[in-house]
């Protein structure tokens, strides 16, 4: 392949995640993105209707919502010239490390925002992560076919919370039952609304200019001037967009719509395949490997059970950061040292897992695992080395778990290790005793873990409390000194479901003793995968 046509479908991808807060939209923007991509004839079948909010231990339900929404965990569609990959966050409300990590595989996220609410907890929190390696933003607000709060206060909003300058690239003209469309300042041209056309793409009206007579005409005298008072205002009063900063994370384009009613959707996609960045660079132990390298490579993120639950398999996600994939192709699994053929590495074409033939850097790759691959390998080909920044986090809730039936003690250890390497749960086995330590980030997890447990293991498994506040990952480049530690800390060390040496602390106080006692001890609350 000629490097030419390399760049070529380098350059034509974009990959990007939806971060929200839950109701905000994020499953309705799925499908009408869909639409446009003409991958769904009718938009609306993503996800099967909520049926009600997810019942904590009701496990049934749980896989029935991850059978639906893992299949379009990562969808590739056509749009624009462009081929968009957009990778699904876990819809928990809960905050998991799978989100974390789902967003070191994307090049842009798109925020979306309730209009009638504003920025919202979860949002901000996803924001923090997006952040830590300045991903740029696109913002939806979404609603408009409801009454939402000024618009100018939104924007206000993502300023003052999110620290982050905001450039409406369209403005809203009404709102509720008044909403009539959006004025888009950068073609100056209004886009009108029609309801009830949420299942289409809708024919576009447009009106050419802010002065035209014929704008008064399809929105009425008083919203057109109001309009055109507001737009005095806003362009005074904003940010003009700004791409360099936009590509730094500092300035997000504001786009203005209703996803239910599919309007606004396809000014964002615009603004997606226009500015947002072609897959990019990341970090390896020895300096970044960039997009347009010629040797294959790319990073596991995650790893889902029971994709297909008459196979039971395990795929790996692997994010292609190099080079190109090809059906048959080598690749060296770097952290174990071997070679491995992939012959059959899924696509994921808008919801259907395909075989495939070929994928390049910014695509999602599945491998299929049979328990040799963790979150956080690498895959290359020629040349060896390993990606950086795919973290654990220490867990801040603990339970120790134990076996209703004693015998299956095995069983028990094999399933919470493979869980752990799949990043569902992380497991600790103190040196002193023989208990088992869950740890998770959110409360979810726990009942997931026991669930698979009986479904995939058979093991009957039930939590008891434990007084433990936190975890810490230790290290020393002074083998004495951790060896000292090793013994005198002995009673509050235990191993993770990879054999990393972790304290664990009952008390935050405790903890704070342990680091001052210890000064050639590093105490971390992420670990490098
Ligand atoms: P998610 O939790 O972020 O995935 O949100 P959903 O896409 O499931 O949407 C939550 C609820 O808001 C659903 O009842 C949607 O029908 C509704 N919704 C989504 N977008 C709009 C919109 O633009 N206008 C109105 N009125 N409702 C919407």
């Amino acid at each position: 392949m000629s490097n030419n046509a390399l760049a070529n479908e380098i350059q034509k991808r974009r990959t990007f995640a939806i971060i929200s807060h839950p109701d905000a939209g994020k499953t309705t923007i799925t499908e009408k993105v869909l639409l446009f991509g003409r991958a769904l004839q009718k938009a609306g079948t993503v996800k099967g209707k909520k049926s009600g909010q997810h019942a904590k231990s009701d496990w049934m339900e749980m896989e029935k919502e991850r059978g639906i929404s893992v299949t379009t965990s990562v969808m590739q569609f056509p749009y624009s010239d462009h081929l968009v990959n957009l990778l699904d966050t876990p819809g928990h409300e809960d905050f998991s490390e799978d989100t974390y990590r789902t967003l070191t595989a994307v090049d842009s996220c798109l925020m979306v925002i309730d209009a009638a609410k504003g920025v919202e907890d979860r949002t901000r929190k996803l924001m923090e992560v997006t952040r830590l390696r300045d991903t740029p933003i696109i913002t939806f607000m979404n609603k408009l076919d409801r009454d939402i709060r000024d618009p100018m206060e939104l924007l206000d909003e993502v300023e003052t919370e999110l620290n982050m300058m905001c450039a409406p690239i369209t403005w809203p003209i009404g709102s509720g039952k008044g909403f009539k469309g959006v004025y888009h300042l950068y073609r100056d041209e209004i886009i009108l609304y029609q309801s009830g056309q949420g299942h289409t793409i809708q024919d576009v009206r447009t009106v050419k200019g802010l002065d035209n007579p014929e704008l008064d005409d399809a929105v009425g005298d008083e919203l057109a001037s109001t309009l055109r008072d507001e737009l005095e205002l806003v362009r005074g009063a904003s940010n003009e967009f700004d791409k360099e900063l936009f590509l730094e994370g500092e300035l997000t384009p504001v786009f203005f719509g209703t996803a239910l009613g599919n309007f606004g959707v396809d000014h964002m996609l615009d603004g997606l395949v226009d500015w947002a960045p072609a897959p990019k660079s990341r970090e390896t132990e020895d300096g970044k490997i960039e997009a347009s390298a010629p040797q294959f490579s790319g990073f596991v993120f995650k790893i889902q059970a029971n994709m297909d639950p008459k196979h039971r398999d395990r795929v790996a996600f692997c994010r292609i950061v190099s080079g190109k994939y090809e059906k048959g192709m080598k690749m060296r699994h770097s952290r174990i040292g071997k070679d491995i053929r992939i012959a059959d590495a899924l696509t994921f074409l808008a919801g259907d897992r395909a075989l495939l033939e070929e994928a390049y850097a910014g695509d999602i790759i599945g491998l299929h695992n049979h328990g040799t691959i963790r979150i956080g390998d690498t895959f290359t080909s020629g040349e060896n080395f390993k990606f950086t920044g795919i973290p654990n986090f220490a867990p801040e809730l603990f339970k120790r778990i134990r076996l209703r039936d004693p015998l299956k003690q095995k069983q028990l250890l094999k399933g919470l290790i493979q869980l752990s390497e799949e990043g569902a749960v992380q497991v600790f086995r103190p040196l002193a005793n023989n208990d088992l330590i869950v740890g998770a980030v959110g409360v979810l997890q726990f009942d997931v873990v026991v669930a698979r447990l009986k479904a995939e293991y058979n093991v009957d498994a039930l939590y008891e409390h434990i007084s433990v506040n936190t975890a810490r990952w230790v290290y020393s480049d002074d083998e004495r000194k951790l060896d000292e530690f090793r013994r005198k800390a002995e009673q509050n060390l235990a191993l993770d479901g990879g054999d990393n040496l972790t304290y664990i602390a009952p008390t935050m106080v405790n903890l704070q003793l342990a680091q001052e006692r210890y000064p050639d001890i590093q105490f971390t609350k992420t670990r490098e995968h």
